[in-house]
């Protein structure tokens, strides 16, 4: 498979990015050559992590199982000189416990706290970049502060792994492969105190998704967890309903003709706004709701691959939805992978010690500072 990355402001690349052109490969060759160049004390451990979306979309295009595309793209990227390959399907189930946690704790401040709630998932850069230059001061006390899996991933890396690795943050290159090019939006927030190891390469170990959505599975998750943890309705499914179009879907928790939880997935442009409206407005009945950027998620990210000749996107995005959704899951609660790690390094689940490291903060952009793009 030929395939060549991206690498974007040193450390973003896009699945968009798998193109044979000059411009693309050009950074991570430069870390690459000179790696080859100088003594091993010297060299950058240079490590990948690859989203499960940006898998599923390599899958599509290929023809091949997601597996597959792992198996393939770690033993390329190992030839080419990276050290290292990881999966960012690991650290989401850190972003997913994380949000669970803010949720139930959001959920019972919310009689003192008018702001506590709706909790807005915070896992799409887009979306973040969007409320942060247009509606501020407003709306970021709603935002959930839990880090998304990539900054999830930037915080592992840089930290934990490169303790246990014994080098500095700085020995390491980190370049991620993401759905779309928005996520280099976060390359500001990746840099912290937290690392995987050696065991979650995605070559030695069993590659597991999410229930739920392709965007991550927020909604699933956190309802799941709430309606257990504050009304002891265990849920095995979640019926959604179509409220304005198939990127506004509703599901409620109910007992006794009394709404309990009524969480929303609103995606793309429009239906932000509507949502933003009706927050402005005090109308919103909303307790969370999973915000994303692109119509149909993130497997339809900009940065995906596009379709072939022969090919509506519509087949495409149901081509790829089906091999992302083909992965056998992991709950994240019973992740003892994801549990050994909150020992070794956050001592334990829910301590205090774990709240800066795995949460982030929001800033009012002024509207007229340039640096940022914003794409749809
Ligand atoms: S919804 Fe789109 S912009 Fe947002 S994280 Fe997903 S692919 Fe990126």
């Amino acid at each position: 498979m030929a395939v060549i990355f991206r690498s974007i402001s040193g450390c973003i690349t896009s699945a968009e990015s798998v193109l044979i052109t000059q411009q693309s490969h050009e950074e991570l060759y430069r870390v690459l050559r000179q790696n080859k160049q100088v003594s091993s004390s010297e060299q950058k451990v240079v490590v990948v992590s690859v989203s499960p979306q940006s898998r599923a979309s390599l899958a599509a295009h290929y023809g091949l199982s997601s597996s597959e595309v792992a198996r393939r793209l770690t033993s390329f990227l190992k030839n080419l000189g990276v050290h290292h390959v990881f999966d960012t399907g690991f650290s989401r189930s850190f972003s997913l416990l994380e949000s669970q946690r803010e949720f139930l704790e959001r959920f019972r401040r919310k009689e003192v706290d008018k702001k506590a709630l709706p909790m807005l998932a915070s896992a799409c850069p887009g979306w973040i970049c969007y409320a942060e230059k247009t509606h501020g001061e407003f709306i970021l006390p709603y935002i959930s502060t839990t880090r998304s899996p990539q900054q999830m991933m930037g915080s592992l890396v840089k930290g934990y792994f490169a303790s246990q690795k014994g080098v500095s943050p700085q020995q390491i290159y980190h370049v991620t492969v993401m759905p779309c090019y928005d996520k280099k939006l976060e390359t500001r927030e990746v840099d912290c105190v937290i690392t995987s190891g050696d065991t979650y390469q995605i070559d030695s170990y069993e590659l597991l998704g999410h229930a739920g959505s392709g965007s991550g599975g927020y909604l699933h998750h956190i309802y799941k967890h709430a309606a257990k943890q504050l009304f002891g309705v265990e849920v095995d499914e979640l019926t959604y309903k179509t409220i304005k179009n198939k990127d506004f879907q509703e599901v409620t928790l109910e007992k006794d003709g009394q709404v309990l939880l009524r969480f929303a997935a609103v995606y793309g442009f429009r239906n932000i706004q509507n949502l933003v409206q009706k927050l402005k407005r005090g109308k919103s009945q909303y307790h969370f709701v999973e915000v994303m950027a692109c119509p149909s998620g993130s497997l339809n990210g900009g940065g995906q691959l596009k379709p072939s000749s022969d090919q509506t996107n519509k087949e495409l995005l149901q081509q790829v939805e089906e091999l992302y959704h083909g992965e056998r899951t992991s709950v994240p609660e019973q992740d003892s992978r994801v549990a050994e790690l909150y020992q070794s390094w956050l001592e334990s689940v829910g301590k205090e010690i774990a709240r800066p490291l795995l949460h982030t903060q929001y800033h009012a952009v002024e509207k007229n500072t340039n640096g940022l793009s914003i794409k749809w």
